[in-house]
């Protein structure tokens, strides 16, 4: 018999679907994750902006309320009322999604690569895209120390030491992950995928700057090319999920919290109607998430400054409401926050007059 199911890739929406039809006791048929290194997933952190009504299915392990932008000698710090920012990491995404998973009888996940569509009911392709693929690239490289006493931190740099590139804008995220774990991060938002081991030095010479008494030891790193957008259509083996389904935000890479919920959806639609409901994000999101990719593209000069006013002249909630777009209400009021000129020229494709 032909699975019910088959994912292919059980990365974070792999898994997180898997174990939303774990949920189900009895499900119309078997299901198949094929994924060749599911440990992949404890290399990555994943945060988010969420509400205390979110906490039970989002699962953050760290928080915090305050949060930073800066770029030269202009800061801005934000205290969320209703939003905290959370991260979860992914060796703990990855144990609860395989304990619910392992004790379903009817799932099963198979070391295996697929290259092919495969024969089942319904097929969910999550593999990675190419970057060639990607309209701008998000590089970056993370760098997670373990000081011997404690760092201090209690604010996250969102967008620290924000500057323009000759490709794009380049930040430090900075995440306290307890009172002694930080997680170092050098960002680019690019049109040429950023160099790892480059992005690596500046995390290293920013710890020896920042902390320039405090011993640490490195604990873990995490790199990545992430798609700001996609130029063309992919090759699909199946229903398009994660990043390959757009679940990602073109314009600042987040995605945990989609696929979470996304895939909670997917799954009830399955079990419930036996039909695959294609991922659809608001187009007026990725309307506004194109416009900000084709002024990084062409004006990356302006980035910080524009950045620094929106955050400047954003509510901290509104702030975070609209990092995770969650509905069109949010865009109003980052327009309503921002210069302008930009935008408009950026709509004309007059990115000179800016
Ligand atoms: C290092 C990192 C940190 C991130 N941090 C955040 C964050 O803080 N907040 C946030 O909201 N988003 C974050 N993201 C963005 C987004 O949430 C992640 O990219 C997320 O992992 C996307 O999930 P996915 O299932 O699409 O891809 P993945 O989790 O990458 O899963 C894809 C899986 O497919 C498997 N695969 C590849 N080829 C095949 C094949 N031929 N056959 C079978 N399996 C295959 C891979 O091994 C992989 O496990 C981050 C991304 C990365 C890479």
């Amino acid at each position: 018999m032909d699975p019910w199911v088959h994912i292919i890739g059980g990365g974070l929406s792999g898994l997180s679907l898997a174990a939303s039809l774990a949920q189900f006791k009895k499900l119309p048929g078997q299901v198949v994750i094929s994924e060749p290194n599911a440990r992949s997933l404890v290399a990555k952190t994943f945060s988010f902006w969420y509400m205390d009504s979110e906490r039970l299915f989002l699962r953050p392990e760290y928080s915090s309320s305050r949060w930073t932008l800066s770029s030269g000698d202009d800061h801005v710090s934000h205290h969320g009322n209703r939003f905290e920012y959370g991260t979860r990491s992914g060796n703990h995404v990855l144990e609860s999604a395989l304990n619910s998973i392992d004790r379903h009888p009817q799932i099963d996940l198979v070391d295996e690569l697929i290259h092919t569509r495969p024969k089942a009911t319904h097929c969910f392709d999550s593999r990675p895209c190419s970057v060639d693929t990607f309209q701008l690239t998000q590089s970056f490289a993370g760098t997670e120390v373990v000081f011997e006493q404690p760092h201090g931190i209690l604010e996250v740099g969102l967008m620290d030491c924000m500057r323009a590139t000759d490709s794009g804008l380049q930040f430090v995220y900075l995440v306290p992950l307890g009172t002694n774990q930080l997680l170092v991060e050098h960002t680019e938002f690019t049109s040429r995928p950023a160099d790892f081991s480059a992005l690596d030095g500046l995390n290293i010479s920013y710890l020896q700057q920042r902390f320039p008494h405090l011993p640490y030891r490195v604990v873990r790193t995490e790199a990545a090319h992430i798609p700001m957008g996609f130029k063309q259509e992919a090759n699909h083996l199946g229903m398009p999920i994660g990043a390959r389904g757009g679940m990602t935000r073109d314009a600042t890479g987040y995605g945990y919290r989609t696929i979470r919920y996304a895939c909670q959806q997917m799954a009830n639609k399955l079990v419930t109607d036996n039909i695959t409901q294609p991922f659809k994000g608001s187009s007026v999101t990725t309307w506004a998430d194109r416009l900000f990719l084709n002024l990084i593209e062409h004006r990356p000069d302006i980035i910080p400054q524009l950045l620094m006013q929106i955050a400047n002249r954003m509510r901290p909630d509104r702030f975070a409401a609209f990092m995770m777009m969650r509905s069109p209400v949010d865009l109003i009021h980052m327009l309503r926050a921002a210069p302008a000129k930009p935008f408009t020229c950026a709509l004309l494709g007059r990115y000179r007059w800016i």
